[in-house]
């Protein structure tokens, strides 16, 4: 760590900056009238975000915090999370946004395994404050609404300077850490360096175009990555990122055209859920640029709605926590096919940027050739440092030539874009065939009754496991009416008898996380019994 010499690094190719904190150092620099963040009612400008960030660094830096401290944010999207994600940075600490709808005993877990020095609730989470309170370690628990006994987070900063404590963190020290989603078994912390974070947003800056002018909006949690690297590439282009957390999706649709988002990041249920409302048909939507989505497969009949409702550029991200988001992007003119590349709406697109895909014979190691399934492996600036704490588990992860083994299945055509099959663990195995669950899931969502559906193996005494459909009825009379039969007719119409599901389950809503993915473990649990 140095001291924060005048002036901005870059990245050796060019890239803007290589440190996390350098986004808000460097837009209060350009445009410090600028609107940052937008909260109901209330307008940060970059300077004014600048300023708060450097406060909450020195409370922290006067409350002892050390170089490498982890300062973890619990909370909805809001202006303190970036006091929390910047000012950690600005005091060498590390910035541990975490996912606020998890029950208590799940934030303890992440508490107690990362072992923070400071806490930061915010409104709604104080009830959390008492037991994180208790975890050995834990200096200070700090809320942004006043609560008994714990720290009010504005009477704390604002004894504070706001002049820059002036530290530099080095860009490939660990920035910033967040946990899994754990669709399976426990989270996992995963260190993402400076130069990981840096890395990451090169590419997508160059598709998505933001300027000061923009309004992006990420009603997406920023404890994730897909949120969170929108949120900077807000920052750091000098456009407004709305802080409103629309509650459902007609909440959703009025918020874009109340505020005219320009940018937004969804992920393709929630687009579905507002396509399926009138109202987003009747819609302005003049002000909508771009939206992104990824994190979940995308339903080629959703992705044309949204395409005719909306009228606005589209790109899709692949990518994990563990390769600080999109590695793959399908970009706008991507989504603009003819005859000859439809079929790519269908992929997750190429990759681009400074990373490497393959995709592997996950027995042999050997690459596929084109149309092959195997696993998909990633190699670059994006891949994370290592999983925290957890050195058998970064190994297994990432090899001694650098791959991270993503555990998605996939295949790559002859034009480099990618074709995600499913994760290894979720394929079904029927009589020695694969069943690919994606596939029979996006035969089986084009059926005019199915909402949504998701397609899981259950034991069969003869076939060793056979498919069974979990399935969400449609909200008109097609779904009224949908029956398993006519679930396994549709199948049967269009697919091998051995990819047919056998049975049928229908329920309200799927489980998914807090990301928006299908949490497949638990339909498991509960359908298959294991
Ligand atoms: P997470 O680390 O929570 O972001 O989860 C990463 C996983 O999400 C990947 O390994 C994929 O299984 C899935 N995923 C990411 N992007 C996409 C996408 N565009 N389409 C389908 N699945 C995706």
């Amino acid at each position: 760590m140095s001291t924060l010499a005048a002036g901005l690094e870059t990245h050796g190719d060019g890239s803007p900056f290589v440190r996390l904190e350098d986004v808000v150092r460097r837009s209060a620099a350009h445009d410090p009238e600028g609107t940052a963040l937008i909260e109901p009612g209330r307008r940060v400008t970059f300077a004014e975000l600048d300023a708060s960030s450097n406060r909450f660094a020195r409370a922290l830096l006067a409350d002892g915090v050390q170089p490498g401290d982890r300062v973890c944010h619990i909370g909805e999207n809001s202006a303190a999370f970036f006091d929390v994600l910047y000012g950690a940075g600005k005091a060498g600490a590390i910035p541990v946004p975490m996912n606020f709808r998890l029950a208590p005993p799940e934030v303890l877990h992440i508490v107690e395994d990362v072992q923070p020095r400071v806490v930061v609730l915010g409104a709604g989470m104080e009830h959390h404050g008492a037991a994180i309170a208790a975890v050995p370690g834990v200096a200070r628990v700090v809320t942004v609404e006043p609560a008994d006994g714990l720290t009010d987070l504005s009477t704390w900063t604002s004894e504070q300077p706001a002049t820059d404590p002036g530290i530099a963190r080095d860009p490939e020290d660990t920035a910033v850490m967040f946990y899994t989603s754990g669709t399976t078994g426990r989270p996992k912390g995963i260190e993402l360096t400076g130069v990981n974070v840096s890395s990451s947003l090169a590419c997508p800056l160059s598709l998505v175009r933001f300027d000061r002018a923009s309004v992006a909006l990420a009603p997406v949690p920023f404890f994730h990555v897909t949120g969170f690297g929108l949120a900077l590439m807000a920052n750091l282009k000098g456009s407004a990122l709305l802080m409103i957390n629309p509650q459902g999706p007609a909440d959703l649709l009025r918020v874009f055209q109340e505020y005219r988002v320009s940018h937004g990041v969804l992920v393709p249920t929630v687009i579905q859920f507002m396509l399926d409302l009138p109202e987003s048909r009747t819609g302005d939507w003049s002000a909508l640029r771009c939206l992104m989505y990824g994190g979940a497969p995308m339903p080629e009949s959703v992705l044309r709605d949204a395409t005719d409702v909306f009228g606005c550029d589209f790109i899709q991200g692949y990518g994990l926590t563990e390769s600080t988001g999109g590695v793959a992007f399908l970009a706008p003119e991507d989504h603009r096919t003819t005859p000859e590349t439809v079929h790519r709406l269908r992929s997750v697109g190429r990759v681009r940027g400074g990373n490497e895909l393959r995709v592997i014979d996950p027995r042999t190691g050997a690459d596929q050739p084109p149309g092959e399934r195997g696993e998909v492996l990633v190699r670059g600036g994006n891949i994370m440092k290592r999983y925290w704490n957890r050195p058998e588990e970064t190994a297994a992860a990432i090899d001694a030539d650098g791959w991270l083994h993503t555990g998605d299945g996939g295949s790559l055509d002859a034009d480099g874009y990618l074709y995600l099959h499913d994760r290894l663990k979720d394929m079904i195995v029927s009589g020695g065939e694969n069943v690919y669950p994606a596939e029979v899931e996006s035969v089986l969502t084009a059926h005019p009754g199915v909402a949504q559906v998701a397609v899981i193996g259950v034991p069969s005494d003869r076939w060793g496991e056979s498919p069974m459909a979990i399935v969400v009825r449609s909200s008109g009379p097609e779904g009224a009416a949908l029956d398993a039969a006519a679930v396994i007719g549709w199948a049967r119409e269009r697919l091998a008898h051995y990819k047919c599901p056998v049975d049928v389950a229908f329920v309200d809503a799927l489980p998914l996380n807090a990301s928006g993915k299908l949490l497949k473990a638990r339909l498991r649990e509960e359908f298959a019994g294991s």
